[in-house]
């Protein structure tokens, strides 16, 4: 605890708290009733509140402090940068623009060549369409009910969970199918290649019905991260891949949160050798020390916008301050190994760590994951899977996950909560006596899940 800054003071954090209260509205909230911790400083995998009580992030923020809080050279380059040309207009050729674009295009698969900025996900989700749109000159968009993909206008239509319904008015052109996901299964498969199968058969049906030459374009999280992490079986994307190519439909890929290490792949379109028309980024590509978000577009698509302007634009598209962080984010991750070293933690300490936990606590019912992105499914009764929760979109009946998470945080870990899962999701470099740390932390919270079974 020696470097926190600025030093934790109880008095200065109430101060903070009531700041928050009177005036800031926080996002996806019921405002009176929630809580919000008032944090001190972050450094690495760690944060700490005013009373100095220091807590391993298991959440990466909101998944996106892919090489943790405060690295040096990434604020060193942020520094640098306000000093020399803290902004400049999207128009211009500047150096940290074209220097990040260039870092980004090396590393995304096959012709994704050209780099779009945005300021977030949601954007890049929501130009990713619009250029599909336009590139097909068709309406529709098909998405999968279990998936997040934004918080803005079209961003949440797409978007599966039943956040989307209070937006739904405008839904326009969205049509929803069902993804993979053997463990609560829609299509009463019981082996991985059943599931794969008529889930690409549901899809190629679903695209039949609705008219593939009204079809611009498919969008799938790579791996779904906030619905569950559920990790899509071998060969589903690639099917994806060529039922999109037999009809001409675009198929995007939303990687805002499985990008840049998380999988312990620069993408996770890696792990699945497939190739996408559009592919979505943001959080990790600076670690979200500044906004940025991004679509990485193909030659083909980029084409139909040589000579034809492409109608969309914002007015920090590509942010040097933003792209700095990005430069010295991507430099940081490849010197340091980041990207292998997610994936070696992931298969050697995590993977089997989880899986033991599974075995000693009943209320775990499903491990699945890879790199530094896995899910734990709590719940009630393993044979009935039936969640610790129910799912509900008005989140009552928590007290179960509530007390998970309150035991979670008295061990000394911040937990990511959804529903009747926790996400195991440290920053990519966590180290491994971190890692050992915070999974013993959760051995014991688990424990006090289990009293609910
Ligand atoms: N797509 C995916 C897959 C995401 O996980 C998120 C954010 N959790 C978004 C899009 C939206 O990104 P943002 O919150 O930066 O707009």
């Amino acid at each position: 605890l020696g470097r926190m800054t600025p030093h934790p003071d109880p008095r200065t954090g109430a101060a903070v708290k009531a700041a928050d209260r009177a005036h800031v509205f926080h996002s996806w909230s019921a405002q009176a009733l929630i809580d919000p911790l008032a944090v001190a400083g972050a450094e690495g995998s760690y944060f700490w509140d005013y009373d100095g009580k220091r807590y391993l992030d298991f959440t990466s923020g909101l998944v996106y402090t892919n090489i943790g809080y405060q690295h040096p050279k990434v604020v060193a380059a942020i520094q640098e940068q306000a000093a020399r040309m803290t902004t400049f207009a999207p128009a211009f050729a500047v150096e940290a623009r074209s220097e990040a674009a260039r870092l980004i295009a090396e590393r995304t698969p096959g012709d994704l060549d050209k780099i779009f900025f945005t300021n977030g996900g949601a954007d890049a989700v929501e130009h990713a369409v619009r250029m599909a749109r336009l590139h097909t000159g068709r309406p529709k968009v098909l998405s999968a009910y279990r998936s997040y993909h934004g918080g803005t206008q079209q961003a949440v239509n797409i978007t599966g969970d039943p956040r989307r319904w209070a937006s739904d008015g405008a839904a326009a052109g969205v049509v929803h199918f069902w993804a993979p996901f053997l463990y609560r299964s829609r299509f009463y498969a019981e082996t991985e290649e059943q599931e794969c199968a008529r889930a690409l058969e549901h899809l190629e049906t679903t695209i039949a019905f609705e008219g593939p030459q009204t079809v611009a374009a498919v969008v799938l999280e790579t791996i779904p991260g906030t619905a569950g992490i559920m990790v899509p079986p071998p060969g589903y994307l690639a099917g994806v891949r060529e039922i999109c190519d037999k009809y001409g439909i675009v198929f995007i890929l939303d990687e805002v949160m499985a990008g840049f290490g998380r999988t312990g792949e620069w993408f996770a379109a890696g792990l699945f050798d497939v190739t996408p028309d559009l592919m979505t980024f943001a959080k990790g590509v600076n670690s979200g020390y500044v906004p940025l978000g991004g679509v990485a577009i193909s030659g083909a698509i980029a084409e139909t916008f040589a000579e034809r302007p492409y109608p969309g634009g914002l007015t920090y598209s590509g942010h040097p301050l933003a792209c700095a962080a990005a430069v010295a984010t991507i430099e940081v991750m490849a010197e340091e190994g980041i990207v292998e070293h997610a994936a070696r933690l992931g298969t050697e300490v995590v993977g089997p760590a989880l899986r033991e936990l599974a075995e000693r606590h009943p209320s775990v019912g499903e491990v699945r994951g890879v790199g530094m992105f896995w899910a734990l499914e709590l719940v009630k009764d393993r044979e009935t899977r039936e969640p610790l929760v129910p799912y509900n979109a008005a989140g009552e009946a928590n007290a179960p996950m509530a007390a998970f998470g309150a035991a979670a945080k008295a061990h000394g870990i911040w937990p990511f909560i959804n529903m009747n899962r926790t996400h195991v999701v440290p920053p990519c470099n966590v180290t491994e006596a971190e890692l050992k740390e915070g999974l013993a932390a959760l051995d014991a919270a688990l424990a006090v899940a289990d009293e609910y079974v």
